[in-house]
């Protein structure tokens, strides 16, 4: 019972900085200064280039900056969407290779997802990859020590917009901005159906609010970083 509430209390807290980020990914960070600055990531692929249009055409307009964790085996099929967000100025980042759950795979295997995406990402961008978020959010020690050995940092977030599920743009807007505050790392869908409604009534709010939109490469250079153990 005692080992049970440990393990609790473990899985619940967030760790300060010195936590070694081979056990926990980022959750989201503290800018130095606290200032009002988020990041915005759009995870996995969509199949219309009016979509990826459109999304940048949104944080254009209210000079947002955003990380787009994407699956290496959908970019090798949509070449093009892949060039496209990187020359709109979108960070890329690694979303593995075919989007299974990695915590039922051997690290060897892991580590052949991690490093065929990030080649087909290389070679499309010309970025260099150096962030990581595994499928599902799932990061088993096996996960995050293979990312590690890779170079690859393991992003988590720490606010869910659920905007793959059915929702109005107005409830996932409300949801997000509900919880916000500054260091954030939200998670969004690039082929979520009321995604870019709801971006654009978030954008709006908190640029009035003098919120900065940050790529996650660049806010987790701007403070200290709060990890967080995963219990899956
Ligand atoms: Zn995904």
């Amino acid at each position: 019972m005692k080992e049970f509430f440990l393990g609790l209390f473990l899985c619940a807290v967030i760790a300060n900085p010195v936590v070694n980020p081979v056990v926990a990914p980022v959750y989201s960070v503290n800018p130095n200064d606290g200032a009002f600055e988020i990041a915005l990531t759009f995870d996995d692929g969509c199949d219309d280039g009016e979509q990826v249009d459109a999304l940048f055409n949104i944080l254009d307009k209210y000079n947002a900056a955003a990380t787009f964790f994407l699956i290496g085996e959908w970019a090798e099929q949509n070449p093009e969407l892949v060039k496209k967000i990187a020359a709109r100025g979108g960070e890329i980042a690694s979303h593995a290779y075919t989007h299974k759950q990695l915590n039922f795979m051997s690290p060897e295997k892991i580590k052949e997802e991690l490093t065929k995406s990030v080649s087909v990402l290389e070679k499309l961008t010309n970025q260099k990859i150096t962030l990581f978020r595994s499928p599902y959010g799932e990061y088993k020690d096996k996960v995050l020590k293979s990312a590690n050995e890779l170079n690859l940092t393991s992003i988590k977030w720490n606010i869910d917009s659920y905007d793959w599920q059915s929702r109005s743009a107005h409830s996932i807007y409300s949801s997000i901005k509900k919880e916000i505050t500054n260091g954030d790392i939200i998670l969004m869908h690039l082929n979520g159906k009321n995604t870019l409604k709801a971006l654009e009534l978030l954008l709006k709010d908190l640029s009035a609010k003098n919120y900065k939109f940050l790529t996650v490469g660049d806010l987790i250079s701007r403070g200290s970083i709060n990890y967080k153990f995963e219990c899956s």
